[in-house]
C-alpha cells in the first residue's frame, strides 16, 4: 500500500484503478530515406489506417450528435483520397524524404493554399488538412491519440493536464483525476469540481509506469491517494465513499424548494457550466438557471476557432434545454491558462496580466462580432443574458456596446428574431471593483470572479502550487471589495452575484447574504448543499 498526498478539489470519495495517462509527444525532424518502397508502403498503410479510423469518428459522431456534425469525417474521408495531396505527399518520399516530414511538408502548404481563399467554406478547410495529416503523422509515428483506452470507468493519474486535455477526455471513463502538478483554482480543477469528480492536484505521487492497473482510492476528504490500499484500508474508505453517496442523495429531497433564509431572503442558486453537455447536471440538481457559461471552452481543444454556425448551435441548445430560465453566456475569456494554439497568441511572461479576453476580442473585433451574432441569434429560444470578463474601464463596456449595437443592427436588417438580452459584466480585477459605482451606470448586472479577483488583489497567481498555502479567499480585502461592488451596484439597480469559486463556500455564504449578493452560481454539484446552507440562514 502507498499513500500518497494532495490538494483536495472536490470532497469525495473515488475507488478503482489508475490509468497512467501520457501526453504523446515526439519531434518531428526531416531524414533521409534509402528503402522509398518500404516508405510509400509505409505511408500506404498509415493512409488506410487514418480512414479506417475516421470511418469509425464517422460512426460515434453520427450516433451522439447527428448527422450534420459527422459530416466533418465523412470530409476528411475525402480528403484521403484526394489524389493531388496523396501524389504531392509520394513525390516528396521518392525524392527520399521521410514519410512523417513529406506528409507535414505537404500540409502545411495545402493548408497555406487554403487559408488564403476567399471563400468562407473553402478557408475552413485549412484546419482539415492540417487535421488529417497531423493524423497520418500519428500513425506513422506510432503516436496514440489521448483517448482513454480502458473498458472500465478509471482514476487518471496524470503530470498534470491542460483544460483543453481535460474537456477531451471521455468523462464516462473517469472517475476521478490526480496531478503531480496543477493548483485547485486552475481551470482543470474547475471542470473535474463541475463533473462532481473527487480529484486531486499537486499530488506528492510518482508517475510510474507499474501502477497502471493498480487498484486505488481517492479521499477528496483527507487530501491522499491510496494506491493498493490493504483490505481493511479498503472496506473503511468504501463505507465513507457510500455514506458520501448517500449523504448526497438525501439532499435530493430539497429539490423543487427555495432558496431562502428562514427571515425571508431569497438568493439565486445558478450554475457554472461549460457546455451543452454540463445541462442535464445543471437540471438535475436543480439549478435555477446559468450563472456562467464559460464559452471559451467551445474554443478548446480544437484546431479551428469554432464557426457563428457552431456556435450558435450550442448556445440555442443551452437555452432551449434551460426552459426559458436565465443564461448568462460570458464572452470568450481565453488566454493565460486556457490557450487555443490556432489563435496564433504570442508567448508572454505574464500570460494572466496579458493579452486576455476582452483585450483579445477588442483588439480583434471579428472574433468578437461572430460570437455575438451567435449569441443574438440564439437569444429567440429561451432567456440570454450577456457578460464579459476582464473588465477594467468604463470605456472599455462603451466600446462594448458599440460593437454590440452595429452587432444587432445588422441581425435586424437581416430580419434575424432575437430575444431581449440583459448585460452585465465580471468583476474580477481590483480595478472594476474600486470603480463598481461608475460601471454600475453602463450595465444591469455584475457577476464577481472571485477567482481571478482573489489572484489580483492579493498578487498570488492562481496556478502556482507553491502559494495555495499563502492564498487566503477569506482576506478581508477581498470580502471589503465585494463587499463595496454589491452596495455600488444596487445604488444603480444593477443585480450582483459571484460566480468564481468562492459562490459555494458555504462558510461565507451568510456573510455574501448579509452583504445584499442576489445570486451565487456554482458548479451544480454544490446546489443543493448550497440551498440547505441557505434555508438555515
Ligand atoms: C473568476 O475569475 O472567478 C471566474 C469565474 O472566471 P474564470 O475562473 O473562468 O477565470
Ligand atoms: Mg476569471
Amino acid at each position: 500500500m502507498v499513500k500518497c498526498t494532495g490538494k483536495s478539489v472536490l470532497k469525495g470519495i473515488a475507488i478503482g484503478k489508475i490509468y497512467v495517462y501520457r501526453k504523446k509527444e515526439f519531434t518531428l525532424v526531416k531524414t533521409y530515406i534509402e528503402d522509398v518502397a518500404a516508405e510509400l508502403k509505409r505511408f500506404d498503410q498509415a493512409v488506410k489506417e487514418a480512414k479506417r479510423q475516421i470511418g469509425i469518428l464517422y460512426q460515434e459522431a453520427l450516433e451522439s450528435v447527428g448527422e450534420a456534425e459527422a459530416k466533418i469525417f465523412e470530409i476528411h474521408g475525402l480528403m484521403l483520397e484526394d489524389e493531388g495531396y496523396l501524389e504531392d505527399i509520394k513525390d516528396k518520399i521518392e525524392g527520399k524524404c521521410n514519410a512523417e516530414y513529406a506528409v507535414k511538408e505537404v500540409g502545411d502548404e495545402q493548408a497555406k493554399v487554403f487559408a488564403e481563399m476567399d471563400d468562407d467554406y473553402m478557408r475552413a478547410r485549412s484546419a482539415d488538412v492540417l487535421d488529417i495529416s497531423n493524423r497520418i503523422i500519428n500513425i506513422l509515428a506510432g503516436v496514440g491519440d489521448d483517448a482513454i483506452k480502458s473498458d472500465e470507468p478509471v482514476i487518471i493519474l496524470a503530470d498534470d493536464l491542460t483544460p483543453s486535455e481535460t474537456i477531451q477526455m471521455d468523462k464516462d471513463k473517469v472517475l476521478a483525476f490526480v496531478t503531480v502538478h496543477g493548483s485547485a483554482n486552475s481551470h482543470t480543477a474547475i471542470l473535474a469540481r463541475s463533473l462532481n469528480l473527487p480529484s486531486l492536484v499537486s499530488t506528492d505521487v510518482a508517475l510510474l509506469d507499474e501502477y497502471h492497473g493498480q487498484a486505488a482510492i481517492v479521499d477528496g476528504f483527507n487530501e491522499e491517494l491510496v494506491i493498493n490500499p490493504l483490505e481493511d484500508v479498503l472496506l473503511d474508505l468504501t463505507a465513507k465513499r457510500d455514506e458520501w453517496i448517500s449523504e448526497t442523495e438525501s439532499l435530493r429531497k430539497l429539490i423543487g424548494q427555495d432558496n431562502v433564509t428562514t427571515d425571508g431572503r431569497r438568493v439565486n442558486v445558478y450554475c457554472n457550466i461549460g457546455g451543452v453537455e454540463d445541462v442535464d447536471r445543471v437540471l438535475e440538481s436543480d439549478g435555477g438557471g446559468i450563472g456562467l457559461f464559460r464559452s471559451e471552452f467551445l474554443y478548446l481543444g480544437r484546431d479551428s476557432a469554432p464557426t457563428e454556425e457552431e456556435q450558435f448551435e450550442s448556445y440555442k441548445a443551452v437555452l432551449e434545454k434551460m426552459g426559458g430560465k436565465k443564461v448568462i453566456i460570458r464572452t470568450l475569456d481565453i488566454g493565460a491558462d486556457k490557450k487555443a494554439d490556432y489563435l496564433g497568441l504570442d508567448p508572454e511572461e505574464n500570460p494572466a496580466l496579458g493579452y486576455r479576453a476582452i483585450r483579445i476580442c477588442l483588439n480583434q473585433p471579428d472574433i468578437f462580432r461572430t460570437q455575438l451574432r451567435a449569441i443574438y441569434r440564439a437569444s429567440a429560444f429561451g432567456t440570454a443574458s450577456i457578460m464579459f470578463p476582464m473588465i477594467i474601464s468604463v470605456d472599455e463596456i462603451r466600446k462594448i456596446k458599440e460593437i454590440v449595437e452595429d452587432v444587432k443592427n445588422e441581425l435586424a436588417s437581416e430580419n434575424v428574431a432575437m430575444g431581449e438580452v440583459e448585460l452585465g459584466i465580471m468583476i474580477e480585477t481590483p480595478a472594476a471593483a474600486v470603480i463598481s459605482d461608475e460601471l454600475a451606470k453602463e450595465v444591469e448586472f455584475f457577476s464577481i470572479g472571485t477567482n481571478d479577483l482573489t489572484q489580483y488583489t492579493l498578487a498570488i497567481d492562481r496556478q502556482n502550487q507553491k502559494l495555495e498555502s499563502i492564498c487566503d479567499t477569506h482576506h478581508p480585502a477581498i470580502l471589503r471589495l465585494i463587499q463595496m461592488t454589491v452596495e455600488n451596484g444596487h445604488k444603480e439597480n444593477a443585480w450582483v452575484g459571484i460566480c468564481g469559486e468562492l459562490a459555494s463556500d458555504t462558510s461565507l455564504t451568510k456573510t455574501f447574504v448579509d452583504m445584499g449578493v442576489d445570486e451565487l452560481s456554482v458548479s451544480p454539484t454544490y446546489v443543493l448543499g448550497l440551498r440547505k446552507t441557505i434555508r438555515e440562514i
